[in-house]
């Protein structure tokens, strides 16, 4: 692309919800960009679409309407082939409950993304990244403990770790500190912040915490299908 290659650039996407007699408008007309190595906040209301713009962006759902473009690649437009494969290399996801499997260890599950296939290195250098993961954000004593076993901040922090495992030059992380304490947001906010500077990773988190979304250097909120930068 010429000039600045925006890492995201959302152009006009609408994003309608058919339903039988009815359909909702949920994003109506949206245009952002997100520089390559930076980070943004989507706030707004319960129900005002965050998580359909995540799941947009992350390539688990269609626009109705516009494109978005991330790095250089239509993502409206891959295959889901391409949509799975562009998901496992390229994406972090860290999701609001988190979907960490109970009959797992926390070391299987930072694991889980080699199985969803296409994973080219061995084992070995996977599970040695995990653990470092783990470790790195002070889970290095329970790697063999389960996530019922977990306060709400490591469970938390269990699903950072994953995310961070197929080495993703994008994170989106949908209201990640939402059940926790003011304390513990901090901590996770710190993470996520030292990622972005250190690692360079771009950062999109949607979230309800006005002090984790003014962390981010790009503040943008969702009202009435619209998105408006603060
Ligand atoms: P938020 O994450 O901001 O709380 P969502 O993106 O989850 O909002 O939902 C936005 C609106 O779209 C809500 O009214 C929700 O009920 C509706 N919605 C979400 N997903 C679907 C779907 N698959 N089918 C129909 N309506 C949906
Ligand atoms: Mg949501």
């Amino acid at each position: 692309m010429e000039g600045n290659p925006g890492m995201i650039d959302v152009q006009n996407v609408s994003k309608v919800y058919e339903m039988p007699g009815e359909s909702l408008r949920v994003l109506d007309g949206i245009n952002f960009r997100v520089g390559k190595g930076e980070t943004a906040s989507v706030v707004g209301p319960s129900g005002s679409g965050k998580t359909t713009l995540l799941n947009l962006l992350g390539a688990l759902d269609r626009p109705t309407e516009g494109r978005i473009v991330i790095g250089e690649r239509d993502i409206a437009a891959l295959s889901e082939e391409e949509a799975a494969a562009f998901r496992n290399r390229s994406l972090g996801f860290v999701f609001q409950h988190h979907h960490l499997l109970p009959q797992c260890t926390l070391l299987e599950n930072v694991l889980l993304p080699r199985l969803a296939g296409g994973w080219e290195e061995s084992e070995v250098a996977t599970t040695e990244r995990a653990e470092a993961l783990l470790e790195e954000v002070g889970l290095q004593d329970r790697l063999g403990h389960f996530p019922y076993q977990l306060s709400g901040g490591e469970r938390l922090r269990t699903a950072l770790a994953r995310a961070l495992v197929n080495e993703p030059n994008l994170i989106l992380a949908d209201e990640p500190t939402g059940s926790l304490d003011e304390e513990t947001t901090e901590v996770v906010a710190d993470f996520l912040v030292q990622l972005n500077e250190e690692k360079g990773v771009t950062l999109i988190v949607v979230t309800h915490n006005p002090a984790l979304a003014k962390r981010m250097q790009n503040y943008y909120e969702l009202r009435s299908g619209k998105l408006e930068k603060r």
